[in-house]
């Protein structure tokens, strides 16, 4: 372990890693992969490409020395990735790691949730933007019925998980959902996070007319809900909170449109095929994977690590709000999980 934490060009420390397993997915949700794109000849990453387990547990284990407290799973859809089970049972024994979550899309948590569990993963946050099967079933692009996902939630929630379900409001395609959702998951005592919609990758047909920003959507609940702030608990938190006066669920949320929280932005984001990116609209990655399998020893990697957090000056979202954002070419969600 490091004595002093490494800090970026803006002061920001390095506490949270998100690392994408796999860059395959069930569904084809519009706004993350689209199925006129990731269509039936689409190129995903094969097998040689994704870096091992071992190559996670190395990587992963190098950045807790460096100052990870968190590492956060994601896709594509994890739960695709065989034997995923394995690699969390490696990373939760890392010395000096204080959380471990993971993302899903949660349709494959009644097969699998059991064994997740097992392992010691405890922190889920489930991917569903509409309760209406309709809805939701246009918006995923393969017609799954939104049950699947409750099923998954229900089975998560009896065996002990805590979970968190993550909604990306569009406006004119699932904000009639904003109501329905919250008061579905405010009964269960799960808390809802609303996420506007971003302009991440290049694909997902954003512009800000269909982004829902939190000030429309907490005026909305506001009418329905009686509402308290809460303060964030550590550095760095991205969410907004807030708590039911009179029940005992939360809502929160993720505003990188319309308040950005790049000053406090800790996470460093790591594909499935071994790139990092140290923002999640980053243009430019490095590639950790080929100085693994260079045979480059853990020091060597460590310095690698040091200097590209060094150089560290991502601000997108801050950048858009001041409308100072270039046309670069950005990484894909489903590469990079979000
Ligand atoms: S835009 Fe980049 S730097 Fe800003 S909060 Fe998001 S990931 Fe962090």
């Amino acid at each position: 372990m490091l004595n002093k934490p490494i800090i970026d060009r803006i002061n920001r420390p390095l506490h949270d890693l998100r690392i994408s397993v796999t860059d395959r997915c069930n569904l084809r949700c519009e706004y993350c992969m689209p199925s006129e794109i990731f269509g039936p000849d689409y190129q995903f990453l094969c097998k040689d490409q994704l870096l091992s387990f071992n190559e996670i547990e190395r990587l992963a284990k190098l950045f807790v020395e460096l100052g990870v407290k968190k590492i956060r799973l994601t896709g594509g859809e994890p739960l695709l990735r065989q034997n995923i089970t394995d690699l969390i049972k490696k990373l939760i024994n890392i010395n000096g790691l204080s959380d471990i979550g993971l993302t899903t899309n949660g349709i494959f948590l009644p097969k699998i949730a059991k064994e997740l569990y097992k392992t010691g993963l405890r922190r889920l946050n489930i991917s569903m933007d509409a309760l209406n099967d309709d809805i939701f079933k246009r918006m995923n692009g393969r017609g799954v019925s939104s049950k699947a996902v409750l099923k998954g939630i229900n089975i998560a929630q009896e065996l002990g998980f805590q979970i968190k379900v993550n909604m990306v409001v569009q406006k004119g395609i699932n904000d009639q959902e904003i109501i329905p959702m919250a008061e579905y998951f405010r009964e269960k005592g799960i808390t809802l996070r609303f996420i506007e919609f971003m302009d991440v990758g290049n694909t997902n047909g954003w512009n800000y007319e269909k982004v829902k920003t939190k000030k429309d959507i907490y005026q909305l609940l506001s009418g329905h809900f009686d509402l308290e702030p809460v303060e964030s608990t550590y550095y760095g938190e991205v969410a907004k909170r807030y708590k039911y006066s009179d029940k005992n669920a939360e809502i929160g949320f993720i505003t990188s449109v319309s308040e950005s929280f790049c000053s406090s932005c800790t996470r460093a984001r790591m594909s499935a095929d071994g790139m990092l990116y140290t923002c999640l609209f980053a243009n430019k990655g490095f590639d950790l994977k080929t100085l693994l399998r260079n045979g480059l020893d853990d020091a060597a990697i460590r310095e690698e690590l040091i200097s590209i957090w060094n150089h560290r000056h991502d601000q997108y979202s801050d950048q858009r709000i001041s409308n100072h954002v270039d046309k670069r070419q950005k990484i894909e969600m489903s590469y990079i999980g979000g």
